[in-house]
């Protein structure tokens, strides 16, 4: 996969040449660049933003660097293009699957008021144009989106996480959270490990955390167990 980021604080990202994802980008699974939007600019003071039609306050990115910027790195077909923005749909695991799929990623930080309108309506003309948030709240800049963003999809693909299956189980895999997991040692200051996960009876402790993963999301997340497909319960999640 390929993944550009533009931003005008690209040492923001240097993050994503640690831990799994920098190994992934050595290791070729990933061909990752960061740019300045800066460089896209054509004035001595390479400005980027300027002061909003209609009044009212902060400031707004322009759109000129911005069209030089992504005409840099379009190639052939149509990349998507993903806009941070609180106004955007809600990042998901279901999204971060799709983008996984994807051959060339593009993110766009914002800063500021956020970028030019007409920015978003000329890209559409040649990416796939996706405004994403991270959540409902309000950040400074794209840049921690887009970390969270890249992250969740870099880590599904094909040999950047080592053990697979680990991504199967994993909360909003299934629509639910995942149940609690434990390690050694057994008993820890009066904690003990439940039980039934010392048994060695497989059948009982996928029971168990199935039971677990529904209570757990029945307590934090009754928004995720009110979506979940009533299809995929069994009688035996409906006793629970
Ligand atoms: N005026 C904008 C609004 O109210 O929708 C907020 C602009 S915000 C201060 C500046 C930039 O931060 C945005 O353009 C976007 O790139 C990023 N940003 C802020 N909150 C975000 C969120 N929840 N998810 C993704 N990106 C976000």
């Amino acid at each position: 996969m390929r993944i550009d980021v533009f931003s005008i604080f690209p040492e923001y990202l240097a993050a994503l040449d640690l831990s799994l994802i920098g190994k992934a980008r050595q290791d070729g699974l990933l061909a990752l660049s960061v740019h300045n939007l800066r460089d896209f600019t054509t004035d001595r003071h390479r400005t980027v933003d300027d002061t909003p039609y209609g009044g009212g306050a902060g400031m707004v990115m322009k759109p000129e660097p911005w069209a030089q910027a992504l005409e840099s790195v379009h190639g052939g077909a149509r990349p998507v293009l993903i806009v941070p923005s609180p106004a955007g749909a809600v990042f998901t695991q279901a999204m971060a699957h799709d983008l996984a799929r994807e051959e060339h990623l593009v993110f766009a930080c914002g800063r500021y008021e956020g970028i030019d309108e007409r920015v978003l309506e000329w890209a559409e003309g040649s990416f796939d144009v996706r405004p994403l948030s991270l959540g409902d709240y309000v950040l400074n800049g794209g840049e921690v989106a887009v970390l969270a963003m890249v992250e969740a999809v870099a880590r599904l693909l094909p040999g950047v996480v080592g053990n697979p299956e680990s991504l199967v189980e994993e909360s909003h895999s299934d629509g639910l959270l995942e149940y609690p997991v434990y390690t050694k040692p057994s008993a820890w200051r009066d904690l003990a490990v439940p039980e039934i996960l010392l048994s060695g009876n497989h059948a009982r402790i996928a029971r168990y955390r199935r039971d677990e993963q529904l209570r757990r999301t029945a307590r934090r997340r009754p928004d995720l167990l009110a979506r979940l497909d009533a299809g995929s319960l069994d009688a035996a999640d409906l006793a629970v």
